[in-house]
């Protein structure tokens, strides 16, 4: 007998319809002889709603009291499946994260899964039955209640499926798989039949939201095989694994849009050993994520220095900023939301050059101006212009021949 791990986003459970839906799914994998462990996302919309209700009472409010907030979405979502399996005549039980001992780190609203213990999980297989548990949530060893980061609920199942030695975890979600792009934002994006881990992380951290990365570090860390695959079709869906030759030869395999970043720039930086250390470890200590930095030197011995941060921390970053750069004797501080970063994925770009120049040819070519630029093995990320930045996507997935009319 088989244990599988399946997660089921906010689209797959956002109606009673889609829930009794699930369940039938659910039961129909349990009933071939497997054992079941089911993981919910909050209904549709929900978290963003809790976010929009929060905000209209406090704009600022306390990390502790939105992972409070946040968590009661899956709590609903649980419960109204181990219904609907019940309904159907089924033995199931719904738990929280906290109930089946996933134990988090205190950083509230981003928290890291330290320990599972799922004890009650495995009383509850062996009992026969299905068992639902809570995504996006966990607890610290303190006892309070943390979340995971937005679509963490990736994270709960894949988590789940190590701890449990599950066969393999299946993702469903509102699309047949992983795209060759986003394809709601490029319709002639394509299916892959299987990703690496590598690919998909890099994907996932640069803005293609179809799995959270923290999810894609564990299933590669234990080499757990994860398919993704849609929630409301019976169709082969896509399997992340690790690499085999055949995909070495893939150059290119996808392309990720992030519109979510904004820009920093603090002008007239003095040139000396210490100062962008002590920029970058203020905003290490306030806990905000940055991503791309570029630094140039001027004429007249100081530097510019530009880096990006997610916007709904740009507020966050700027406090933190504006104060070192007053003690720094910073020249000035600058911050731009309508920026736009493009990146292409591909293990292949360890063995073919070339991919650099022919993506900054054709954005060239659509008179797309390249703010910023960075690199690493597997991908190449440009910051544009915000209005710019889906019209660069599309000419580089068509440049890059990953389309399905090619
Ligand atoms: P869920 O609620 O099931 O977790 P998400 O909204 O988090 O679903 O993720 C699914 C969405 O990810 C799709 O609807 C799609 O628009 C988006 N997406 C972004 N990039 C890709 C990609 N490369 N392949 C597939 N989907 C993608
Ligand atoms: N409900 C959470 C979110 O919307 C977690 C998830 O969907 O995975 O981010
Ligand atoms: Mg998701």
């Amino acid at each position: 007998m088989s244990l599988i791990v399946q997660k089921y986003g906010g689209s797959s459970v956002a109606n009673a319809e889609k829930i009794l839906r699930v369940a039938q799914r659910v039961i129909k994998r349990k009933k071939a002889g497997n054992k079941v462990v089911v993981v919910v996302s909050a209904m549709g919309d929900m978290t963003d709603d809790l976010i929009d209700l929060s905000k209209q009472i406090n704009p600022d409010p306390q990390e502790r009291e939105m992972d409070m907030l946040l968590a009661t979405g899956e709590q609903v979502s649980i419960a109204l499946l181990a219904m609907a399996i019940h309904k159907l005549g089924h033995e199931a039980v719904s738990f929280t994260g906290p109930q089946v001992g996933i134990i988090t780190d205190a950083f509230h609203s981003k928290a890291r899964i330290q320990n599972i213990s799922p004890d009650r999980i495995k009383k509850a297989l062996v009992q026969g039955k299905i068992v639902i548990v809570a995504g996006f949530q966990g607890q610290t060893p303190a006892g309070e209640i943390t979340t995971l980061g937005r679509g963490g609920s990736d994270l709960t199942a894949v988590a789940l499926a190590v701890a449990l030695k599950a066969k393999h975890c299946e993702i469903y979600t509102d699309v047949d798989g992983i795209y060759t792009a986003d394809p709601r934002v490029i319709p002639d994006a394509k299916k892959m039949d299987q990703v690496t881990y590598d690919e998909i992380l890099e994907l996932a951290s640069l803005g293609a939201k179809v799995m959270h990365s923290r999810s894609i570090e564990v299933g590669k860390k234990f080499n757990m095989p994860i398919w993704v695959c849609n929630s409301h079709k019976d169709v082969k869906g896509t399997l992340i694994t690790k690499e085999n030759k055949a995909m070495e030869e893939v150059v290119v395999s996808g392309v990720a849009l992030a519109e979510d970043e904004a820009k920093i720039t603090l002008f007239r930086v003095q040139d000396r050993p210490g100062v962008a250390a002590k920029i970058f470890q203020t905003l290490a200590d306030a806990n905000v994520n940055v991503d791309m930095i570029i630094q140039n030197k001027t004429k007249t011995n100081s530097t510019d220095i530009s880096f990006t941060v997610f916007k709904n921390e740009l507020q966050k970053a700027l406090k933190v900023v504006n104060s070192s750069a007053k003690k720094l004797g910073v020249g000035e501080v600058v911050s731009d939301q309508n920026i736009a970063k493009v990146s292409v994925v591909g293990i292949g770009m360890r063995s073919h050059s070339g991919i650099a120049s022919k993506m900054f040819s054709v954005l060239a070519k659509n008179k797309i101006n390249i703010d910023m630029i960075s690199t690493s093995e597997i991908k190449i990320s440009v910051v544009v212009a915000g209005d710019k930045g889906k019209l660069a996507a599309q000419v580089i997935h068509k440049a890059f021949g990953l389309g399905k009319g090619k």
